[in-house]
């Protein structure tokens, strides 16, 4: 059976694009325009993957993520996410409401794009819990003190508020590997 992919995305240009490409690769492609438009289409059929814009006019895609993954009968749908250049805040809050992966539109090309959709709907009984790890790093070892010293981290003490700051793992389940975007926060000020 042929999968079905909602295909989210404003651009007409790119939509267009993939569109040809997983038709090609024996894909059912339902396009939206945006995300009011993709929640009206999961309403109406149902679909074995979401490839999914975040910046759209109308409604973005952090909302239709927050929108698939609170919806029982909606939230097993892997949703691949585009990020516009791969920028972390972007990332981070994708994969904290959900998404299963991110592309980086800017510079991943079609194909490979296909290919982790494939791999996705190919692993989709692993049920992945997104979750956030979060870790206390020590100083001195390794390289910690460069890297504090490089990003200008303070020690990993906050400025703030002078209490620890803390490593936050977000898993990215696009790789076959163990593979985590992570950020350097304070438990207390939560920034
Ligand atoms: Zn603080």
């Amino acid at each position: 059976m042929r999968n079905k992919i909602l295909l989210v995305e404003d651009s007409k240009v790119i939509q267009q694009m993939y569109r040809s490409k997983l038709v090609l690769e024996q894909f059912t492609v339902i396009t939206a325009d945006n995300g009011m438009e993709a929640i009206k289409k999961l309403s109406e059929e149902t679909f074995d993957i979401i490839l999914l814009d975040l910046m759209m006019p109308i409604m973005d895609g952090y909302k239709v993520l927050q929108v698939v993954k609170t919806d029982p009968k909606l939230s097993k749908i892997p949703v691949l996410v585009f990020s516009a250049k791969g920028q972390p805040e972007e990332v981070e809050k994708a994969i904290s409401l959900g998404a299963i992966g991110y592309v980086i539109k800017a510079t991943t090309k079609p194909n490979e794009v296909v290919e982790q959709i494939k791999k996705i709907l190919s692993q989709k009984t692993v049920v992945h819990e997104v979750a956030q790890y979060i870790l206390d790093i020590k100083q001195d070892v390794y390289d910690a003190k460069k890297l504090a010293s490089d990003f200008k981290l303070n020690n990993f003490i906050c400025q703030k508020c002078q209490s620890p700051m803390l490593l936050k793992l977000i898993p990215d389940f696009s790789h076959e590997e163990a593979w985590f975007s992570g950020r350097f926060f304070c438990q207390k000020c939560q920034s």
